[in-house]
């Protein structure tokens, strides 16, 4: 019989879309999450839904047995740069203690394989571009060092323990479902699309965060990437390991660099109304530039993102909006 995939965080905004993609192709998929970020509905596509932190050692470790687990995702954690620079006790306590929780988990289960969710904030400012998976790593905020602490246990998890991993390192997760089930829902929402959107509707308001980088409109550059295609990568690096691959490290991007203020016109044409924007300090801890080659991914386990474009990955966001303006609506988080 097959065994089950336990997605931790699989309440939340790139878990749920992983989650939807597994059970569309049929695996068996447990949710765990404390639903304090994630939202009890965004995994409704699970097989099933346990509630639980993951700094719960015994609790992980029942959900690991209970469900003959023998693939973690681990998608679990903050990932906002700016508060992690306000707040790295929260950001070290959630993306390495719970990280590391979850692996001992998994030793003490016995559970062969890790999907990790990394970020583009392991590298900080890129030294070449488009930054490979060798690029060196020297982030710039609390958040890249707390992912890039979890990176670096796992070789020694893996001789100790044989844990297997690959490492997905996204670069700017953007876009929701294509069919409009599922979407993005944080609160505070502190993401560039999301925020954007709310102040086009009139819900809020809006701050581009420095215009006087070294880029050609003096905006940050940024790398969007499609949750749906997030979602795919990790259906084909669970298949990878499942069948005796290697660890294995994937930059996830679409390689095109797009600045902050072509994301806003993108979304004044998609939305049909102006984003008041105003001029803000630059947000520490952001690098100028940031953009992926994700060759190797797409060589070694054949990924080909399928919604490459930012006016579509604007497009599916806008229209989620629009159908939920107070997103899932419980009050979580996210
Ligand atoms: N950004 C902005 N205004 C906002 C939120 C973000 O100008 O309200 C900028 C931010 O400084 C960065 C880019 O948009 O250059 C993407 O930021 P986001 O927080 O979405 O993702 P990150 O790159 O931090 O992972």
């Amino acid at each position: 019989m097959a065994r089950s995939v336990l997605v931790v965080g699989g309440a939340g905004y790139i878990g749920s879309h992983a989650v939807k993609a597994l059970r569309t192709r049929g695996d068996d998929v447990v949710v765990y999450d404390d639903l304090s970020a994630g939202h009890r509905s965004a995994a409704r596509f699970a097989t099933a839904l346990v509630e639980g932190n993951i700094h719960d050692l015994a609790r992980l470790r029942n959900a690991m047995r209970q469900y003959d687990v023998d693939v973690v995702m681990h998608f679990a954690a903050w990932a906002s740069v700016g508060e992690s620079v306000r707040d790295p006790i929260g950001y070290y306590r959630n993306n390495v203690t719970g990280s590391l929780t979850v692996l001992e988990a998994m030793a003490g289960e016995r559970v062969p394989f890790f999907v990790f969710s990394s970020t583009a904030a392991v590298f900080g400012n890129p030294v070449t571009t488009p930054i490979t998976e060798d690029h060196p790593k020297a982030p710039i905020n609390p958040y890249g060092e707390t992912k890039l602490a979890v990176e670096r246990a796992l070789p020694h998890y893996e001789k100790a323990y044989e844990i297997r991993s690959s490492v997905l390192r996204y670069f700017n997760a953007a876009g929701a479902d294509p069919d409009g089930d599922l979407g993005e829902d944080h609160a505070p929402e502190l993401h560039l699309i999301p925020r954007a959107i709310d102040a086009a509707a009139g819900r809020s308001t809006f701050q581009i965060f420095g215009d006087d980088y070294p880029t050609p409109d003096g905006t940050c550059l940024r790398d969007y990437i499609h949750v749906t295609d997030l979602g795919d990568a990790h259906l084909l690096a669970l298949d990878a390991l499942r069948g005796g691959a290697d660890s294995s490290h994937y930059n996830l991007g679409n390689g095109r660099p797009t600045s902050v203020r072509e994301v806003v016109d993108t979304i004044e044409r998609v939305v049909g109304k102006p984003v008041p924007a105003a001029i803000a300090p630059r947000r520490e801890g952001d690098p100028a530039v940031l953009f992926a080659s994700s060759d190797r991914i797409k060589s070694e386990l054949g990924w080909r993102p399928r919604f490459e474009d930012v006016d579509t990955i604007v497009s599916t966001a806008w229209r989620w909006r629009e159908a939920h303006p107070s997103g899932y609506g419980d009050g979580a988080r996210g």
